[in-house]
């Protein structure tokens, strides 16, 4: 299985898309998904994506339910720290050195630290015009009964927050908590989360561990539970939401119009989504600041900042009633 994957995962991609191979096999449909993925892989077609935006249009206008997919690129574009790649530290730490049940369950401290000061800076930022378009457009389509699906890899809410109501948020959301002992989800938008992580959370390497005891940290207020509650956000090694991938492949199957913005398309679930949508026939559109891996194997393809190419894309065209 390994082997159909584009050398260019990193270890932890590779891990999390391996881990969606499990999970969709006690589902019984591995080899589906597998076989699909070998199938867009001896398919390619070398022909240039088109980036004629009347030609788009065209199929846009015509489109009765769309799915986006949306990556950490729509986010860039409001200001949105990643902590991954070049610069992209919490302290020493990246993201995927913190995010990880075994560096919660070593330093659960530490780790609610990071996520609060994630949650913070989402204070400071705004959905941009990529995720206002992508609203207006679900909300402008939803009247002349087409649909629009959001299918995010993004946790900061965004899309929520501009407007966007059908959205499966594939990796969970920093505003959402899950209880350790009961299990118990929750949607959380305290400011701070918890009086023990007031003023905590500064990103700056030389930043001592707050070392908050277990007890003073974000517990459940379920009746008569207290357990340690965590951030509801797939972390890395961990399996995604069988039942939020169910309704993605639902998605995928049904969208006549696949649009894959701000995703490099080389870290799931655009590795596997989209290409698997192209292969059907559908015409998927790639909205990114540069060509990716998957580029040759789409439709259309349009080059530059998503807020900046996303609002004539998908604003609303003569045909529409
Ligand atoms: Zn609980």
């Amino acid at each position: 299985m390994s082997a159909t994957f584009p050398r260019c995962y990193s270890k932890q991609d590779l891990q999390l898309n391996l881990m969606i191979v499990r999970q969709f096999s006690s589902r019984g449909v591995t080899s589906h998904l597998c076989a699909r993925f070998k199938e867009t892989q001896t398919r390619q077609v070398m022909a240039r994506p088109s980036s004629d935006l009347a030609a788009f249009r065209e199929v846009f206008s015509k489109a009765k339910h769309v799915a986006i997919l949306t990556g950490a690129g729509v986010s860039a574009e409001s200001g949105v720290p990643t902590f991954r790649g070049e610069g992209g530290f919490w302290r020493k730490w990246q993201a995927q050195d913190l995010a990880t049940p075994g560096a919660f369950s070593q330093n659960p401290s530490r780790v609610w630290e990071f996520y609060h000061y994630r949650r913070e800076v989402m204070l400071t930022k705004s959905p941009n015009s990529a995720h206002v378009a992508i609203a207006e457009c679900e909300a402008r389509l939803q009247k002349q009964g087409r649909r629009v699906t959001v299918i995010t890899q993004n946790i900061d809410e965004l899309h929520r927050r501009a407007g966007s109501t059908n959205i499966l948020e594939i990796h969970g959301s920093l505003f959402k908590t899950r209880c350790m002992s009961c299990g118990h989800v929750g949607v959380n938008h305290k400011s701070p989360i918890c009086a023990a992580l007031e003023g905590k959370g500064a990103p700056d390497p030389n930043t001592s561990d707050a070392q908050i005891p277990p007890q003073d940290l974000p517990r459940c207020e379920q009746g008569g539970c207290s357990g340690l509650l965590r951030p509801n956000v797939v972390w890395f090694g961990e399996t995604l939401d069988s039942d939020i991938l169910t309704r993605v492949e639902e998605e995928l199957d049904l969208c006549d119009l696949c649009l894959v913005v701000g995703t490099s398309s080389i870290v799931y679930p655009a590795a596997m989504f989209a290409p698997q949508v192209a292969a059907r026939g559908i015409p998927v559109a790639e909205f990114n600041m540069e060509e990716t891996p998957a580029t040759m194997r789409f439709r259309f393809h349009f080059q530059g900042p998503c807020g900046t190419t996303l609002p004539p894309a998908l604003a609303r065209h003569n045909n529409e009633p």
